[in-house]
């Protein structure tokens, strides 16, 4: 992964973070607390107390060059893309294909033409499933998931089963939440067509080995999808050493806009497949009866896009890019093996997800004996700690270890000890109220 730009992340113009280049080495690491600075919505109290979020696997916070990249569109280049032959149309056009380029450098895609806009990870399976689904699969033709995954890699895959007749199959979770890679040589059969299967748990952390995973599924003759959303926030990105088919992603998972992410798509997977949804700029010509198509990546592109997301989004990734993604699987991985820490000292706790920290992002899931997950998420809320409880949008999980919710602390690059160390006292207090009862 390279850099354009050599100059540290912040508005504070001093670098928390190795040149460009060298973030892959060992001694790469983040100054939490100086990146930190750059998040204005970080510098706020809540209930009267500064706020720790810890709620960034729902979506993370958003530094100043991503706020000032939005401002700038806004106020100054704000335009339709593609069609105005004028300056403003100009500058808005190169600046949305700029992103793409720099996005499609960023993961490792062989060009901007394999890489399509989507609202987010969700619309970007539902474009797979539907488009290459919908033209692919057959009667009797099997698509494998986990029971890891997240709703958007779950339910556009029964829409399309059911439109098609396809079977779904799961590979299962053992008891430390880490998939049961033994059972996919099985369920890899004669009519397997797609793999899908998430990065990175958003409910569990647990990373998965996806080139493994690639390696089974390639040698089969099928295709694999990976949804990144909770990959390319927390983790090296590189679409070819991963060796998937697809990769989705979402812009506002990695400090990013809401309402804007990505497909990526080998090129000749995009080309075989049909649009996904009609409507302007997705077409060459329009006739009475028919129409034909845009080139790639247009052709998945109906309507005016979410311009300014994507203008932002680069700011996002050039944020990412120049802190380094290993540096901040790290600090991630520093923060869960001391919340972990923390955690296991708390009589009647379970936690849930694999035990090392080295095999999870910065993702801790628990629930206590003495307290529902959402007592203690509004507990934790009045002391200015963001979490969250629930299902995290993946029932299956819930499912699988016998709970209905879980509670959820979730890091990223801004977060410290101290943040931590929040969660933990917080903890405390649930203790004294819940446990005393
Ligand atoms: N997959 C995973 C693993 C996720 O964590 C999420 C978001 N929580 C999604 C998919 C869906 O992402 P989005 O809502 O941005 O489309």
């Amino acid at each position: 992964m390279t850099s354009d730009h050599p100059v540290a992340p912040g508005s504070s113009g001093t670098s928390p973070s190795p040149p460009p280049g060298e973030t892959s080495s060992a001694a790469a690491s983040l100054d939490a607390e100086l990146l930190k600075r750059d998040f204005p919505a970080l510098a706020q109290e809540v209930n009267g107390k500064p706020l720790a979020y810890l709620d960034n696997a729902a979506t993370t916070q958003k530094p100043e060059e991503v706020l000032a990249a939005l401002e700038h569109y806004y106020r100054f280049d704000n335009a339709n893309v593609h069609r105005g032959i004028h300056e403003l149309s100009r500058r808005a056009t190169e600046a949305y294909e700029g992103s793409r380029k720099r996005l499609a450098s960023w993961i490792g895609a062989n060009g901007p033409e394999e890489v399509v806009w989507t609202r987010g990870t969700t619309e970007a399976i539902n474009l797979v499933a539907s488009s290459w689904g919908g033209a692919n699969l057959q009667e009797g033709d099997e698509v494998v998931l986990t029971e890891m995954e997240h709703h958007s890699n779950l339910v556009p895959w029964q829409l399309v089963a059911q439109r098609t007749g396809a079977r779904l199959r799961y590979v299962g979770l053992d008891d430390d939440g880490r998939l049961r890679l033994d059972q996919l040589p099985e369920l890899l059969g004669p009519r397997t067509r797609i793999v899908s299967v998430s990065h990175v748990s958003n409910a569990l952390g647990t990373i998965n080995p996806v080139r493994e995973i690639a390696d089974l599924v390639r040698n089969h003759g099928a295709l694999l999808l990976v949804d990144g959303a909770q990959g390319a926030a927390h983790h090296p990105v590189d679409v070819q050493g991963l060796g998937c088919d697809f990769y989705a992603l979402s812009g506002h998972k990695l400090m990013g806009p809401t309402g804007i992410g990505a497909l990526w798509a080998r090129r000749e997977l995009l080309e075989e497949m049909p649009p996904y949804q009609g409507g302007g700029e997705m077409i060459r010509i329009v006739e009475k009866d028919y129409s034909t198509w845009a080139a790639l990546p247009h052709k998945f592109e109906a309507g005016t896009p979410n311009i300014a997301g994507a203008v932002a989004l680069k700011a996002a990734v050039d944020y990412l890019d120049r802190v380094g993604p290993e540096a901040v699987l790290r600090h991630e991985q520093e923060l869960v093996a001391y919340a972990l820490e923390g955690l296991r000292e708390i009589p009647g706790i379970r936690l849930f997800g694999p035990p090392e920290p080295t095999e999870r992002s910065g993702v801790v899931s628990f629930s206590l004996s003495d307290a529902h997950p959402h007592d203690v998420a509004t507990i934790l809320d009045t002391e200015g700690v963001a979490i969250r409880a629930g299902h995290h949008c993946a029932q299956l999980v819930m499912k699988r270890y016998g709970v209905s919710a879980t509670t959820r602390a979730s890091f990223y690059l801004y977060n410290t000890r101290e943040d931590v160390d929040r969660l933990l006292a917080g903890l405390a207090t649930v203790e004294e109220i819940f446990g005393a009862s």
